[in-house]
């Protein structure tokens, strides 16, 4: 039931009763609702900006761990760049020189991935730069770690052939140091034995008696085993690879055919006279890229210290050779 509402009437001194028509109040219906609607858009708004919801502060708080979350992470990455620039460095500056290698390029190992952005979709996040730069270094550090791996792998290729490679260039003595009688003459200037004028030598000459063995330094194939009357007289060359080539002169007996593969310590042969000799020794040659060198600085794997200063002063006797 409707209250009847009145208005004072001066003119009438009494009270008249408000007739309102349905219009009238259809208007005031409309006022009331719609100033009602507004206040209320009002206050939803202002507490929507200022006054979370349960539903909102559960998402804000997740929010908030996720991006310490993803420092933590940041910062683990980052430790791991450190472990990893460590062990490019001993590659780079230890192992693979070790090996004769060079260095990985910083180019290579640095190498981005250039051309498309692959961190296009992650843009629209709201912490897109915390989340991108943290891809970043986790494809960063991937990658890196790969050309690491594929270092190590050349790394111990290399190893292994370094073994090979130690097992074949020569080390050691032709003539064993007990059967030896003396060591004639080293590699340099010496008298020419028949001319005697002063001709380069290209060897050590390992004076024994004639039968002694003679014994291949490193591992190898034998190129040549021939019987000159003249000059090496029955002679081995053996190749090692890596460049090296020795020789062995003189021989009484060959006991090697070309195209055998001979391994450290295997004799190959005995001392003897033939060809251009003035007494039972082993002419011995050692050849780097078809050049000779020095045999002396090849026999580390057999003699000790003191053995080896006193070769060295023998060898280093400006004498004549034996040739
Ligand atoms: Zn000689």
């Amino acid at each position: 039931m409707a209250k009847a509402k009145y208005r004072y009437n001066p003119h009438t001194l009494s009270y008249d009763k408000i007739e309102m028509s349905f219009r009238d109040r259809l208007m005031r219906a409309f006022m009331f609702l719609g100033a009602g609607l507004i206040i209320g858009i009002g206050i939803y708004f202002i507490t929507d900006a200022y006054v979370d919801s349960p539903k909102e502060k559960k998402l804000k708080q997740d929010n908030a761990e996720l991006q310490s979350q993803y420092a933590i992470l940041n910062k683990k990455l980052e430790q791991m760049n450190v472990v990893l620039e460590d062990l490019q460095h001993r590659d780079d500056n230890i192992y693979r020189v070790i090996f004769e290698a060079e260095p990985i390029a910083s180019e290579i190992r640095e190498a981005g991935f250039g051309g498309v952005n692959r961190y296009k979709e992650l843009e629209n996040y709201s912490n897109a730069e915390l989340i991108i730069s943290t891809a970043k270094k986790l494809d960063k550090l991937s990658k890196q770690l790969y050309i690491q791996s594929k270092s190590f792998d050349e790394v111990f290729e290399m190893a292994q052939k370094k073994e090979e490679m130690l097992a074949s260039i020569p080390a050691i003595q032709p003539v064993s140091n007990e059967d030896l009688t003396r060591m004639a003459s080293g590699y340099g200037y010496r008298t020419d034995p028949v001319y005697k004028t002063t001709k380069f030598h290209a060897g050590m000459d390992f004076t024994a008696p004639r039968g002694t063995p003679i014994y291949a330094t490193g591992n190898g194939k034998v190129i040549q085993a021939d019987a000159e009357s003249r000059g090496y007289g029955n002679h081995v060359r053996i190749d090692h690879g890596y460049g090296y080539v020795t020789l062995y002169a003189h021989m009484s007996k060959m006991d090697v055919k070309v195209g055998q593969k001979v391994k450290r310590g295997d004799v190959i042969g005995y001392v003897g006279n033939t060809g251009k000799s003035v007494g039972p020794h082993c002419h011995y040659e050692v050849r780097k890229n078809d050049e000779p060198i020095n045999p002396v600085n090849f026999y580390f794997n057999d003699l000790t210290p003191e053995q080896y200063a006193k070769m060295l002063e023998m060898a280093n006797d400006p004498s004549q050779s034996l040739d």
